[in-house]
């Protein structure tokens, strides 16, 4: 396993005096208050305790019908848990799944975290292209197809291009997943976030999908480490044995606060992103070539020049991006994240339009 390339650039942005920091993926607003109040009292109330390994029942009631409501799948609480986050739940998931030499595909460039999961899970990864768009390369995916393929992770909105997958792609995942007898790893962190087009849960059409989603982003709650997978039961029942000896339980005192997330409307924030967005399109796009980020926060712009030279150019401006080498197995891009303030992003605005006459 390898250091994340993220928490990297993180420890080199806190050696930089004020530095303009693209670097990192979390959401830039705070709990908002009802959650945190919520928080406040679950603690103040003795709710400190273990819980059960699967999460309280008041909210696998509250998931399964968001679920439902706003995902589309239909679903009771034996086929749900609830997790240390996303990052908790993929871990469970994988090592729940996985056997030794078991192959994984994921479509790079991908989230940091799944290669170094299925690594640590004896599993191997497997990489389908993405298109120029990054849009999924179906035909490329299917030619990745082996005997020992159990499983691909899809992510939209994805980290770290922003391109929402259309319904139409995911459809044929599901259908090419089905014919292979393939499981659906559905990471859908950042369904609260699309500025283009709107979020499509594959799980509503393919049954063997494992969606997991949680609070880190959507409520600006990554500390508190709380999240949920949906799957088939039997997925579930195994996944409960190993949460039990690795987490015990997701933190208990922000399970309650959870219920009161899953309330919080996005849409204003949803709102701000997009501007963010529009303000880094518009400004890097005459000298820049990328595609116009669909959701997340994040955009995935082709280096100029030698990748390399131009990391190292962005730091000695005080600048911090993400290098693709992190997410991907070719380096010819750099991720930037615009969940920081407008007045951070135009001044990266402005470093990178320095750098290319
Ligand atoms: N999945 C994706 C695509 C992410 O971008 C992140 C965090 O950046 C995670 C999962 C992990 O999130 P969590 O805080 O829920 O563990």
């Amino acid at each position: 396993m390898e250091i994340s390339g993220v928490r990297k650039m993180f420890e080199m942005a806190s050696k930089l005096k004020d530095p303009v920091d693209l670097s990192l993926g979390a959401p830039d607003f705070d709990v908002p208050d009802v959650v945190k109040k919520a928080a406040i009292s679950a603690i103040l109330a003795g709710r400190n305790r273990y819980v059960p390994t699967v999460g309280i029942p008041e909210l696998r009631t509250k998931v399964a019908e968001k679920l439902k409501k706003k995902n589309n799948i239909l679903v009771d609480d034996s086929c749900l848990i609830i997790t240390s986050a996303v990052s908790g739940g993929l871990s469970i998931v994988l090592t729940t799944i996985l056997n030794n030499g078991d192959e994984v595909i994921l479509f790079d460039p991908y989230f940091v975290g799944y290669k170094q999961l299925i690594l640590q899970n004896g599993g191997i990864p497997v990489y389908a292209k993405t298109k120029e768009d990054f849009s999924p390369d179906i035909l490329d995916f299917e030619s990745k197809i082996t005997k020992r393929t159990k499983a691909v992770i899809i992510n939209s909105p994805n980290n770290p291009t922003g391109k929402i997958y259309s319904a139409a792609d995911l459809k044929n995942i599901a259908s090419i997943a089905e014919k292979n007898g393939l499981l659906v790893i559905s990471d859908e962190i950042y369904e609260d976030f699309c500025f283009e087009k709107t979020h499509f849960s594959i799980g509503s059409v393919y049954e063997n999908t494992v969606t997991l989603n949680g609070f880190s982003k959507s409520c600006g709650m990554p500390g508190w480490r709380v999240g949920y997978v949906c799957a088939p039961k039997r997925i579930i029942d195994e996944c409960v044995k190993v949460q039990q000896y690795n987490f015990v339980c997701a933190p208990s005192p922000f399970q309650y606060a959870a219920l009161k997330a899953l309330d919080f409307d996005t849409s204003s924030i949803t709102q701000e992103y997009k501007r963010k967005r529009n303000i880094i399109y518009e400004g890097l796009g005459k000298k820049y070539s990328f595609s116009k980020p669909e959701g997340a926060f994040y955009a995935f712009i082709k280096y100029p020049y030698d990748g390399k030279k131009f990391i190292q150019d962005c730091v000695e401006k005080n600048l911090l991006v993400v290098p693709a080498s992190v997410f991907s197995q070719h380096d010819t891009h750099f991720r930037i994240s615009f969940a920081t303030s407008e007045n951070v992003l135009k001044k990266a605005v402005a470093i990178l339009n320095t750098l290319i006459s």
